[in-house]
């Protein structure tokens, strides 16, 4: 297989949306007591309980479980009274939840049950409410309270004339630490740190048409689940000039969408965080072909580029009228990693010695930094792509002094980042990169080819204190983009592991314990994936979010030559009878879904797909 680290990988990307309330509610801390054991009230246990989304009658809840007793748990058992009698937990992931009227248990499953001290369990729901959803206050693990003190949850409202609070001021302070802070509001004109915190996503009205129109088709339990995807954010993908000034084929344009979001706005008491992909570079998709674009260097490309694409982006983002939304730009997918990477491909090394990506990027980054409620966020690619150390320091140094070169330097961005458009998992949850089975670490098996990273958790992870070490603050966030990265349900190499294997043989051991089911971690067009994690903010420390940047239902690239005006072109990656190469994927066959449209076009079979494999179920 493929262990050339100079393996090319793509990714891809989406948009979509409608609200959703990120809501971040911290929760509370608390040192255990027990009457019994009055004398040694050594703390036991710390519950953070946000609510990452909410949408009418329901809402999606993480919970983290510290340790923080002085010994191991070799297991654990969560209990919490929900304050208002309609809520319901309806479906639980990372634990085995059970409700008797409002009091709620959460048991380990099998296999997280050990959790080290100072060590984390995360388990989280899917929920339903009736006239409200308050946050619960008290929590107990194994029978020790760990409960709240004071009322820690904030009320979001918005304070006339402060552009963005989250807090009402007055809400009392709470008296233990608390373990996620409470974001305050910024001052007028300054950004906050994180813009998905305590903020409504936006809703892409036409995705979600499209949904809702699949979803009635499809019908039944199925066409439920389908419609539920609406209800989620997405992002909208500016992959052409006339995408931001209007054109053949643009049903709606940038302004179309940003009005939409201030009228999303105007419903809803949070401020409305809308995400765009600014991809439109000349020699876009260098190495390979499915998302060419429309721009190339050798036709002037990089001031067409500026003044035709990016001046009118700015132009249109920066009009007061917008200026309460949070603005999130994801900036140019898969171009820098292609620099790092893919030097070999004529297209790459030309947007390389040409300078068109860093200065075009270094432009881009310019005009949108100067617009104060606009967050850019620098694509890092995905650990299947850059893990090894051969590509992961040179891309951080690439993209560093990218950014460096910038009018406001490392200022100019709010974070990075990674899976944009792909599969690869957030964790895999049943091992880590150098645990040894039979004396042989897991990243040495075939499926990683010595790779560090084998999930976006701990690379993007790795890459945000590279960004810190080469003198980025250490507010930087990272995002990742869950929008196909489920992997639950099956196909056609069979289901989800619900555990670790038993095998002592490496490589069966990680293949039977992944969860990410490609044959190879090159193959990035059309998986048989599922929907991965709701999108949500502050999903663990140093992340920013969790976003569905690519919206799921959308094609990767046509599993056949399509003549078309968009500047695709056919990438055999996307062809199912196809053996990649040795260097993009192993030569294994592309495990591309068939009879897809062009990249970007609806494809229905891939959307029901990701329904029915999405994980957490939807
Ligand atoms: C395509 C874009 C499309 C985006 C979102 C990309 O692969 O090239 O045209 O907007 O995916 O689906």
């Amino acid at each position: 297989m493929d262990h050339d680290p100079e393996n090319r990988r793509r990714l891809r990307r989406g948009v979509r949306g409608l609200a959703l309330f990120m809501i971040p509610l911290l929760l509370v801390t608390g040192s255990l007591f027990s009457s019994t054991q009055a004398i040694r009230a050594a703390s036991y246990c710390q519950v953070t309980y946000t609510v990452t989304n909410q949408w009418p009658g329901g809402f999606g809840a993480n919970i983290v479980i510290k340790n923080i007793s002085s010994s191991a748990w070799s297991s654990w058992q969560l209990t919490f009274k929900f304050p208002d009698s309609g809520q319901r937990v309806s479906q639980g992931w990372n634990g085995d939840f059970s409700q008797s009227g409002q009091n709620v248990t959460v048991k380990n499953l099998s296999w997280n049950g050990n959790v080290a001290a100072n060590g984390t369990v995360n388990p989280g729901f899917n929920g339903t409410f009736g006239a409200s959803n308050p946050v619960p206050t008290e929590f107990a693990v194994n029978g020790n309270t760990c409960g709240a003190t004071g009322n820690p949850t904030p009320t979001p409202t918005n304070t006339p004339g402060t552009p963005t609070p989250t807090n009402t001021p007055g809400t009392p302070t709470p008296t233990s630490t608390p373990v996620t802070p409470t974001p305050t509001p910024p001052p007028s004109g300054e950004r906050v740190d994180n813009p998905y915190l305590g903020a409504v996503g936006y809703i892409n009205p036409d995705y979600a048409a499209e949904v809702r129109d699949a979803a009635s088709k499809v019908g039944g339990t199925l066409g439920q689940q389908m419609a539920k995807v609406a209800n989620y954010p997405t992002a909208v993908w500016l992959d052409r000039i006339a995408a931001i000034t209007g054109g053949p084929g643009v049903t709606r344009t940038l302004a179309g969408h940003l009005d939409a979001a201030l009228e999303q706005a105007s419903n809803s008491t949070l401020p409305v965080v809308i995400t765009i992909v600014v991809y439109d570079l000349p020699n876009r998709d260098c190495a390979a072909l499915a998302s060419n674009g429309e721009l190339l260097v050798a036709q002037d490309g990089l001031n067409k580029y500026k003044s035709q694409y990016i001046d009118p982006l700015a132009a249109t983002l920066s009009q007061s009228k917008y200026s309460k939304l949070r603005i999130v730009a994801i900036i140019e997918p898969d171009s820098l990693p292609n620099l790092v990477t893919n030097l070999s491909m004529a297209k790459c090394a030309e947007a390389n010695s040409s300078g068109a990506y860093v200065k075009g990027i270094q432009y881009a980054l310019n005009k949108l930094y100067a617009i104060p409620n606009v967050y850019n966020y620098i694509d890092i690619a995905h650990s299947g792509w850059l893990g090894w150390s051969s590509n992961f320091g040179p891309a951080a140094d690439l993209i560093a002094s990218t950014v460096k070169g910038t009018d406001a330097g490392v200022n100019s961005v709010a974070g990075f980042i990674s899976n944009t458009a792909n599969y690869t998992p957030t964790t895999e949850p049943y091992m880590t990169a150098n645990q040894n089975i039979n004396g042989q670490p897991v990243r040495s098996a075939n499926f990683y080819q010595w790779n560090d990273y084998i999930d976006e958790a701990s690379y993007g992870t790795a890459m945000r204190n590279a960004f810190i070490s080469r003198g980025f603050p250490n507010t930087i966030g990272m995002l990742i983009d869950t929008s196909r990265n489920g992997w639950g349900g099956s196909g056609p190499q069979g289901s989800r592991p619900t555990g670790p294997s038993s095998s002592t043989d490496l490589n069966t051991f990680v293949n039977q314990s992944k969860i990410d089911r490609r044959v190879h971690r090159g193959n990035w067009c059309n998986q048989y994936g599922g929907i991965g994690a709701r999108p949500q903010a502050n999903p663990a420390p140093g992340f920013d979010a969790y976003v569905w940047i690519k919206p799921p239902g959308e094609s990767d690239g046509a599993s056949q030559p399509v003549d078309n005006d968009e500047g695709k072109g056919f990438d055999r990656m996307c062809d199912p009878t196809y053996h990649g190469s040795q260097q993009a994927n192993g030569g294994n066959l592309t495990e591309a879904m068939p009879n897809a449209p062009l990249a970007g076009h609806w494809f229905e079979d891939a959307f029901e797909l990701l329904v029915k494999n999405a994980y957490p179920a939807l």
